[in-house]
């Protein structure tokens, strides 16, 4: 079995970020949404009483700790990434603000990701990887577009759409399986800590929030 490199999302893919900042937001503000309301990119926009991200930012950094530092996993997450960090190399390529960093860090080690690399970076086709698994619409575009000679799958999620290049995954367990697909038909040699070069310049850091 080869080892593959293989660049994880975080918020959308691994944590349930909508669940997270939706139970903050109940609790806050009296409220009575659930996650499975959110259907598009930028929902608390659309659901909550902010009338733009940065104000949600805002408050979702505020207090002891961010939204970042408490969301929940989802299932099959982390065991799927356990199994398959066995033989590939899990690469957490994640956006996020900079005061969500720590939080963020502290909350990976508390679920027990299993990962030798983490990246918080805006230009995610930046990170070289095998395989991605991604949920963000913008992020699966660019990585479709400047990342060709990897697998760029799409986490299926309402908030998302089909992209051209893209494999749709549905599941954990459909991306473990693709995974173990790949490694075989491939052959590739193992690749743990090797970075190839980024297929071409990135386009101006553009911090657009990770989710
Ligand atoms: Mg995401």
């Amino acid at each position: 079995m080869s080892g593959l490199r293989l660049g994880v999302d975080l918020d959308g893919v691994v944590a349930d970020f909508n669940a997270g900042w939706i139970t903050r937001y109940n609790r806050d503000f009296g409220a009575d949404l659930h996650p499975s309301m959110v259907t598009t990119w930028n929902s608390p926009t659309v659901l909550t009483h902010f009338e733009d991200m940065d104000s949600f930012w805002a408050w979702a950094r505020q207090g002891s700790s961010s939204v970042f530092r408490d969301l929940p996993v989802y299932p099959d997450a982390v065991d799927t990434l356990r199994t398959l960090a066995a033989t590939h190399r899990v690469v957490v390529v994640s956006s996020k603000h900079e005061w969500a960093i720590s939080d963020t860090l502290a909350w990976l080690g508390e679920q027990r990701v299993p990962t030798s690399e983490v990246h918080f970076v805006w230009d995610k086709p930046s990170v070289a990887c095998d395989v991605y698994l991604e949920d963000a619409p913008h992020n699966l575009q660019a990585l479709a577009s400047r990342r060709a000679e990897s697998v760029v799958c799409r986490m299926v999620q309402p908030w998302n759409a089909p992209v051209g290049g893209v494999r749709d995954v549905a599941s954990w367990q459909e991306f473990a399986t693709l995974v173990e697909a790949l490694a075989r038909q491939t052959g590739t040699p193992a690749r743990q800590g090797q970075a190839a070069q980024p297929a071409g310049p990135g386009p101006a850091d553009a911090p657009v929030p990770e989710r």
